[in-house]
C-alpha cells in the first residue's frame, strides 16, 4: 500500500520501488526531509530522480489544452491549463480550469522537453529580424506567437497584451534560444506571478536534486525561476535546467563570472563578465539579474547600516568599484549589455543590489538612489528594444511598503516591479517564508507583477526540495490574494468554487480544488480518514453538533419546510432552535461527538 504523510512544508509519498524507464537508477521518490541527494557522478550523465507526477500531486486533475491560432502564420498552438473535474452537479459547476504551470508530464529529462517554440523561432530567424525582441515586434504592431499563447493563457485579447510589451509594462522572457519555454507574461495588468530560486552551492546539491527542484517547482506552481548555482558543474547544471524548464529561467551572471576567476574578485573583469553572458545567452537563459545600479557613489551610503550590503551580487559590484575606486562595469558597459540582450530577446532584471537586509535599513538613501539609476537604465534598454523588470526589496515593514511601489512606479515609468518578499519582520527565522507572504501580498495588491519566493531556509541554509513547496505554497497563496483584491478577471472564480464544496459538504472537491490537494486531504485524515467521513456533514474541528454549515443547511430546510421567505427571519428562528440545543447540551464537545467521529473513522 502507498502511504501519504504530509506536513506543512512537505508531502511525503513512499511509493513502491517502481523503476521509471530511463530516469534514475531506482526511480524512487526520495522521501521529504531526507537531506540531500548524493554528488553528481558523471554531469553528462546525471542519475535522475523520478518526479512526483501531476496525477499524484492533484487528484481529479487532468492536463487539457486549448487549441489557439496564431493569426499572422495560421500556426495551431495548444496552450495548457488545469481542468479540476467536480461532483458538484448544478450546470457549469462540473469542473474548475486553472493556469497551469507543470509543463509537459512524463518526459525523461535526459532527453528534455518537446521544442515548443521552434518553429516559431526558426520563422524569425529566416526571416534574419536584427532585434527579435518581443517589444520590438509590439512596437511594430506584430503580435508573435508567445504574444497570442500568453494572451490565451491569461483569458485576455493579443492586442492588450501587444500594448502593454511595447510600453514596457509587461514582458514576456523569452530567449530565442529556449525552444522548450512555454511564454508567459509579467505584468501589472496580468495575474500576479511567482518566481522560484534554486541552485546548488559549494557546500552542497547536485544536478540531479536541482533537476528535481525545478520539475517540483513547476508543479507547485512558479512561473518563472532563477538558477543560482554556485558550487560544481554550473554550466552543465544550467544545461539541465534549460532543458527541462518549461518556465522562463533567470540568472545572476556575476556568479558564474566570479566562479571562472576562482572567487577572486579582483580578477573579475568586463571581458569575463561579457564572456559569460554570452554562455550563459547561448544556454537560454531567459533573464538576466545585473546589479548595474550599484554606482560607486552609492556605496558610502550604506556604511551606516544595521545589515550593509546583503545582495551577493551587489557585494561583489561594490567590493569592484571600490577596489579601483572605479565605476560599475556593469553600469559603463551598460550599452553592449544591451546588444547582447537585443540579439537572443533576454529580459532584464534590474538588480537591487543595495536593498535592504534588516528593518532598520528599509526605504533608506542608499537603496532609493539604487531605484533611480534602475530608471534611467530601464529607459536606456526600451531604446534598444530590450525587456526589463526592476528588482525591488528586501526586508520592509508594511507602512514602509507603498513607497517602494509609489517611487518605483513612478521612477522606473512603470516597467514590472520584481520583489523579493519583501520580509516584513525580521524576527522569525525559520518562517521567513511567512514573514515575506505577508508583504508579497501587500505589494502584489498595490501592483508589484512577479514576487520572488522566500523559503523557511531564508537566512539559515540552501533550500531542499520540501522547503521550495513551502516557500511556492506561501507566495502562491500571495499572488492569489493580490490578485483578488485587484479584481483580476477570473480569480474569485476558484474561491467561489472551493467555497461552494465546503458549504456542500463535497469534502473530495475541497481538497482537490485546494492549491495544495496533499496537505488538505492529509490534515482532515488526521482526525476522520474513513471514507464515510467524506460525506459527514461536519469535521473534527467543531463536531457534528456544532458544525456552524451543518446548522445553515438546516436552517435554510427549516426555512423551506415552514414556508419562511426572508433570510434575517429564517436565521433568527433557525438560531433560536439552535441556541435551546446548545443550552441543552451545555458543552461542545460531547460523547455524541466523540462517538460520530469513532463513527467516521471506522
Ligand atoms: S465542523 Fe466547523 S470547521 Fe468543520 S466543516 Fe463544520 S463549521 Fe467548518
Amino acid at each position: 500500500m502507498r502511504k501519504i504523510e504530509t506536513s506543512l512544508a512537505a508531502a511525503t509519498i513512499e511509493a513502491p520501488k517502481t523503476t521509471a524507464e530511463g530516469i534514475g537508477a531506482e526511480g524512487v521518490i526520495r522521501p521529504a526531509g531526507s537531506g540531500r541527494s548524493k554528488p553528481t557522478k558523471d554531469p553528462y550523465n546525471p542519475d535522475f530522480i523520478r518526479p512526483l507526477t501531476f496525477e499524484e500531486a492533484y487528484p481529479k486533475c487532468t492536463k487539457e489544452y486549448i487549441p489557439v491560432t496564431h493569426e499572422g502564420t495560421g500556426e495551431v498552438m495548444s496552450v495548457p491549463f488545469r481542468r479540476i473535474h467536480l461532483a458538484d452537479t448544478d450546470p457549469g459547476c462540473e469542473h474548475l480550469d486553472l493556469y497551469d504551470t507543470s509543463g509537459p508530464q512524463g518526459v525523461n529529462p535526459r532527453e528534455g522537453l518537446p521544442k515548443l517554440r521552434k518553429s516559431w523561432v526558426g520563422r524569425r530567424e529566416q526571416k534574419g529580424d536584427a532585434t527579435p525582441t518581443q517589444m520590438w515586434y509590439a512596437k511594430q504592431g506584430i503580435v508573435t506567437e508567445e504574444m497570442a499563447y500568453v494572451a490565451a493563457r491569461e483569458g485576455m485579447d493579443p492586442q492588450f497584451v501587444l500594448s502593454e510589451v511595447a510600453r514596457g509594462r509587461a514582458i514576456i522572457p523569452s530567449n530565442k534560444r529556449h525552444l522548450e519555454l512555454e511564454p508567459m507574461i509579467v505584468g501589472r495588468n496580468f495575474k500576479v506571478k511567482v518566481n522560484s530560486n534554486i541552485g546548488n552551492s559549494a557546500v552542497t546539491s547536485s544536478i540531479e536534486e536541482e533537476v528535481e527542484k525545478l520539475q517540483w517547482s513547476t508543479l507547485w506552481g512558479a512561473d518563472t525561476l532563477m538558477d543560482l548555482s554556485t558550487g560544481k558543474h554550473i554550466h552543465q547544471t544550467r544545461e539541465w535546467i534549460m532543458r527541462n524548464a518549461p518556465i522562463p529561467v533567470g540568472t545572476v551572471p556575476i556568479y558564474q563570472a566570479l566562479e571562472k576567476v576562482d572567487g577572486i574578485v579582483e580578477n573579475l573583469t568586463w571581458e569575463v563578465f561579457r564572456e559569460t553572458l554570452i554562455e550563459q545567452a547561448e544556454q537560454g537563459v531567459d533573464y538576466f539579474t545585473i546589479h548595474a545600479g550599484v554606482l560607486l557613489r552609492y556605496i558610502p551610503m550604506t556604511a551606516s547600516r544595521m545589515t550593509g550590503i546583503v545582495s551577493r551580487g551587489g557585494s561583489i559590484h561594490a567590493k569592484l568599484c571600490l577596489l579601483d575606486h572605479k565605476e560599475n562595469f556593469a553600469y559603463e558597459h551598460w550599452d553592449d549589455i544591451l546588444d547582447i540582450c537585443a540579439k537572443y530577446d533576454i529580459s532584464l532584471s534590474i538588480g537591487d543590489g543595495l536593498r535592504p537586509g534588516s528593518i532598520k535599513d528599509a526605504n533608506d538613501e542608499a537603496q532609493f538612489a539604487e531605484l533611480l539609476t534602475q530608471g534611467e537604465l530601464t529607459r536606456r534598454a526600451w531604446e534598444k528594444n530590450v525587456q526589463v523588470m526592476n528588482e525591488g526589496p528586501g526586508h520592509v515593514p508594511l507602512h514602509k511598503i507603498p513607497e517602494n511601489m509609489r517611487n518605483q512606479l513612478d521612477w522606473c515609468s512603470e516597467a514590472p516591479f520584481y520583489t523579493l518578499g519583501p520580509l516584513t519582520t525580521d524576527v522569525a527565522p525559520g518562517y521567513d517564508h511567512i514573514t515575506s507572504a505577508i508583504g508579497a501580498a501587500t505589494i502584489g495588491s498595490l501592483g508589484t507583477a512577479l514576487l520572488c519566493y522566500v523559503t523557511p531556509k531564508e537566512h539559515l541554509g540552501l533550500p531542499n526540495r520540501d522547503d521550495v513547496k513551502a516557500g511556492l505554497i506561501a507566495y502562491r497563496i500571495a499572488a492569489h490574494a493580490a490578485d483578488l483584491a485587484k479584481q483580476h478577471p477570473r480569480a474569485q472564480e476558484w474561491d467561489d468554487a472551493l467555497s461552494k464544496s465546503r458549504f456542500e459538504f463535497r469534502w473530495e472537491d475541497q481538497f482537490n480544488l485546494a492549491m495544495d490537494p496533499i496537505t488538505a486531504r492529509a490534515y482532515h485524515d488526521e482526525t476522520i480518514d474513513s471514507d464515510a467521513g467524506k460525506n459527514a456533514h461536519f469535521c473534527s474541528m467543531c463536531g457534528p453538533k456544532f458544525c456552524s454549515m451543518k446548522i445553515t443547511e438546516d436552517v435554510r430546510a427549516y426555512a423551506r419546510e415552514h414556508g419562511y421567505g426572508v433570510d434575517e427571519k429564517v436565521f433568527e428562528v433557525g438560531m433560536e432552535n439552535m441556541s435551546k440545543e446548545f443550552a441543552k447540551v451545555g458543552q461542545v464537545y460531547t460523547e455524541e461527538t466523540e462517538l460520530a467521529n469513532k463513527l467516521g473513522k471506522e
